[in-house]
């Protein structure tokens, strides 16, 4: 069951073959993705021999293997995680019961639609980073941006699976729609507002990575504990490709502030930009745009949907299984930060209608944790700044501030980087800061990924800007 079988047409490790309907469908669709993944997949390097991992099994250990792929050539394919035997739902109305392995007849929109926001953001993000391959600091850099790229191409594979097979017509809809919706277009845009934004180069992706990647994760996370057990299944492996992606915007900015650290100490100054490096204030500005728009994705404050997809047993909350209470929450609040006036205060609110806001939490946490690990860089050099995830969305700019404005410990922080003016960072693009724009030209990259690296030079050539297609 955990072994994949890639002499099938598609790889899969639900026995597509036993299930003609469906194996038709999903042929179908898979020409139209291809043409998608070529009109919108990286560009300019479709034709290339690519070092790439390719899931052979769904077990912990040994599931994958490497080798030189072209990219279209990729096998994606539908791979759920194991079963776990005697499964039973874990929270909401529903709880105590066995697992749905149908979809149940009263759900059936809700969840569709949970399906189909969960998916639209996987070719999203494979959209807003197609250009980037062209101004890749390194090919340490280029072959994890593209492993990322065929993976957000594979998870769309699984939610396409989900609808395929579980929502008949609908479903076969849904799935088209995936494929016609584009990042930023303006008649027919990507759902979530966080994947029509521009990612225009390098500092902006490994943000991206951070912050919107691990939204995703969250969002992930808490799906797959849903009493849909396909869902939960398939769920499960993709926050195993999931990790990849966060380590690489983490470890990327981490290269980036070491860099821009070493540069400030060698020439004495924070204005670094002439060194080709960039500036902390600017990472500042970036870190507000990404986080801001990805706090976004998780939706209001107070929200009746929240409350409903946990009733209905659809979608949990992040660790849903460890955590100590009755799953249920119909007496239960969770203190929510609310903005009163001009005031800050916390209040204790149903718990049910402020599910959003626990696991925005439970993000924001695990975001500071990497951002600690970012300022000890900037401390262990002896400088006196912090970059700073402000809970405050007044300075963000954000659309919203009911609520979600935080106690903040009060004005600047110690050699805390000012903020823009417009914090979110519109007019970052239309302006753009030509450390940032040269981001992808930095060689700070390029030095400490360098190392062990196995990618055959002989492929590529290096030019100016960085290591390009030599077609
Ligand atoms: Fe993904």
């Amino acid at each position: 069951m955990a072994g994949i079988d890639y002499l099938e047409r598609i790889p899969n490790n639900v026995d597509l073959a036993s299930n003609r309907r469906l194996q038709r469908a999903l042929e179908e669709w898979q020409p139209r993705f291809l043409e998608w993944w070529r009109d919108m997949g990286p560009e300019g390097f479709q034709a290339r021999d690519v070092y790439l991992r390719t899931a052979i099994s769904v077990d912990a250990k040994g599931w994958a293997q490497f080798g030189y792929v072209k990219m279209p050539e990729y096998r994606w394919g539908i791979f759920l995680a194991e079963p776990e035997t005697g499964r039973t739902i874990p929270f909401g109305d529903h709880k105590g019961r066995p697992v749905w392995q149908e979809v149940p007849g009263e759900y059936r929109g809700t969840l569709r639609r949970l399906i189909v926001t969960q998916g639209d953001t996987e070719p999203a993000s494979v959209e807003q980073q197609r250009h980037l391959g062209r101004t890749c600091p390194s090919l340490y850099d280029l072959r994890n941006i593209f492993q990322v790229n065929v993976e957000e191409g594979r998870h769309l594979w699984a939610m396409v699976y989900l609808l395929q097979a579980y929502f008949g017509r609908d479903g076969r809809e849904e799935a088209e729609g995936l494929l016609q919706r584009r990042s930023g277009d303006r008649d027919k845009p990507r759902i979530l507002s966080a994947f029509n934004e521009r990612t225009p180069h390098w500092l902006s992706y490994l943000m991206f990575t951070f912050f919107t990647d691990r939204d995703g994760k969250y969002q992930l996370a808490c799906l797959a504990e849903s009493g849909f057990d396909p869902l939960s299944r398939t769920c499960r492996f993709m926050l195993t490709e999931e990790a990849h992606h966060l380590f690489i915007g983490e470890t990327g900015v981490s290269r980036v502030v070491q860099r821009t650290c070493e540069l400030m100490r060698e020439h004495k100054t924070d204005d670094v930009r002439k060194y080709g490096a960039i500036a902390l204030a600017t990472m500042q500005r970036y870190l507000n745009f990404h986080y801001s728009v990805s706090l976004d994705l998780f939706g209001s404050e107070v929200s009746t949907n929240a409350a409903n997809f946990y009733t209905m047993s659809l979608k949990g909350r992040f660790e849903e299984t460890k955590k100590d209470d009755d799953h249920q929450l119909k007496n239960a609040t969770y203190r929510v930060a609310m903005l009163q006036g001009e005031r800050i205060v916390e209040k204790d609110e149903p718990a049910l209608p402020s599910l959003n806001e626990r696991v925005r939490d439970d993000y924001i946490a695990d975001c500071q944790r990497g951002v600690d690990r970012w300022n000890r860089i900037i401390r262990e050099h002896g400088i006196d700044v912090e970059l700073r995830l402000s809970r405050d969305r007044r300075l963000l700019g954000g659309p919203r501030l009911a609520g979600r404005a935080r106690a903040q410990s009060g004005g600047m922080g110690r050699g805390q980087v000012p903020l823009a003016a417009d914090g979110r960072g519109r007019g970052l693009h239309r302006e753009p800061d030509e450390a940032c724009d040269r981001a992808g030209k930095v060689r700070q990259l390029d030095r400490a990924a360098r190392a062990g690296d196995q990618w055959p030079a002989r492929r590529f050539r290096l030019r100016e800007t960085g290591i390009g297609d030599t077609a």
